[in-house]
């Protein structure tokens, strides 16, 4: 791998030590790559190495692809126009993204209106600012190994502890609290579904009742949990949550910041399961690239007196430039049909995989509806052991052999999530690849 560090990477690489910052853990120092360029699947280094982008960025804004060319001409059309104003006026982009993504939601779901950020985790803490505002109720109840953001509130709903724990005191917002997923590979009650009776679900209610202060808000929850490992529940689990929802007077947030738009089969995951949303947060996708996110509320939770106050307030909010490319990006979607391509390759890769798992036992589970597929590797099939070490060594080979992914969950899970515009040819490499990789880990854990 030394042969990675040319100079001009090395150059850059000084620089950057100097003089930019980092928050999440780097890379070994023989692994750092810098990015020049991005095309459609395919990401280029300094050097002009050229990578197959199996994790669409960080986790899926590049699901139209890098530079998707329509999405391009309207960032450099608006550009030249207007990229922002005071922000109690309106702008034509921000509009037209929200009449869009009103026309794509199913219309029994009633969302109404949609609030631009510049982000998913703004986009949640903005959901939960105004349901507490609608409801004056203060609790919001989410999920084991869920993850809403990383700002102070989004962190406290996050449930994955050690994502918060260098803070001291593990900081938690008051109200904000977490019950058991419906995890079934890892069951929290060691139950096994079908017959479990949906213990978890029922933890739900539970919590609703007699551990709260009868100020329950609202529930959040992803419908297929992303960087938990890319877990999806059963079909009953989403009729109870919204059943116990419903009648107890709780809101459901559905964040799809990394479902929606097509990347699991379906236009929003919840439509896979039936699950109708109160509260819908959109994000990572939705820019093409550039940082947006979004927030759609039920008809009747943005009543006329709302917008005579000031309840929220961001800068960057329903911004122009990003609203155009937001709403290119719908119409991308829709048109090239994504969510069936999404459809179709992740039949193709998940069938591969599973031929695979019938050789290596490292493979405990494959999961992901749609091309949101992760591989959940474990040292011993009856332990359940997680494979970390080999997980985390598999993602450096691939680098090495020329395709990005990337570790979640408890960190063995690897993720298989590239642009729904890559070609059939650059798909083959990618799964060959990922094969590849789960082999020599497998062969690792034999040796
Ligand atoms: N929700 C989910 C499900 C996410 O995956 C993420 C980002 N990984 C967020 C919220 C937060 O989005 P952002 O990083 O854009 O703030």
């Amino acid at each position: 791998m030394t042969d990675r560090i040319t100079e001009a990477q090395k150059r850059a690489l000084d620089q950057q030590r100097k003089f930019l910052l980092h928050s999440i853990a780097r890379p070994p120092a023989d692994r750092q790559v810098i990015f020049v360029e991005g095309r459609g699947a395919i990401l280029k280094d300094i050097d002009g190495r050229e990578y197959i982008d199996g994790i669409s960025g960080t986790n899926g804004p590049l699901l139209v692809g890098h530079s998707h060319p329509r999405v391009v001409r309207a960032i450099q059309e608006q550009a030249g126009k207007l990229c922002q104003h005071m922000t109690c006026f309106d702008n034509i982009p921000a509009i037209e993204a929200a009449r869009k993504l009103h026309d794509i939601v199913p219309s029994q779901w009633k969302l109404g209106k949609t609030y631009f950020c510049p982000g998913g985790g703004e986009a949640v803490e903005t959901a939960l600012k105004l349901v507490m505002r609608q409801t004056r109720k203060s609790e919001i109840i989410s999920l084991y190994l869920s993850y809403h953001g990383l700002s102070l509130g989004t962190m406290s709903l996050g449930g994955m502890p050690w994502l918060r724990s260098f803070i001291p005191g593990g900081i938690r917002w008051p109200g904000f609290h977490q019950i058991p997923n419906a995890y079934c590979y890892r069951c929290p009650y060691g139950l096994e579904n079908p017959g479990c009776g949906l213990q978890c679900a029922a933890e739900l209610e539970n919590a609703i009742k007699f551990a709260s202060s009868g100020s329950v808000a609202a529930f959040i929850m992803e419908p297929v949990q992303g960087p938990g490992g890319h877990i999806e529940f059963p079909d009953e689990y989403y009729r109870e949550v919204r059943r116990i929802c419903d009648e107890n007077g709780v809101l459901l947030i559905a964040d799809e910041v990394q479902t929606g738009l097509g990347r699991c089969g379906a236009m929003f995951a919840s439509q896979l399961h039936e699950l109708r949303p109160d509260v819908l947060v959109l994000g990572k996708a939705l820019g093409g690239g550039v940082p947006v996110g979004a927030v759609m509320f039920r008809e009747d939770l943005t009543p006329p007196d709302l917008e005579k106050q000031t309840w929220h307030s961001l800068t960057f909010q329903n911004n122009p430039l990003v609203c155009a490319a937001a709403s290119t990006v719908i119409d991308v979607v829709r048109e090239e049909s994504l969510p069936e391509r999404a459809a179709e390759l992740g039949q193709r890769f998940t069938q591969r995989f599973r031929e695979l798992a019938e050789q290596h036992k490292i493979i405990g589970q494959i999961r992901g509806p749609g091309l949101f597929i992760g591989l959940e590797l474990v040292k011993n099939p009856k332990t359940k052991q997680p494979a970390v070490d080999e997980a985390g060594k598999a993602v450096w080979s691939a680098l090495d052999k020329g395709v990005i992914t990337f570790t979640g969950g408890l960190g063995n899970v690897l993720k298989v999530k590239p642009p729904l515009t890559i070609t059939d040819q650059q798909a083959g490499k990618l799964l060959e690849t990922m094969c590849d990789v789960v082999t020599e880990a497998d062969r690792s854990l034999t040796k």
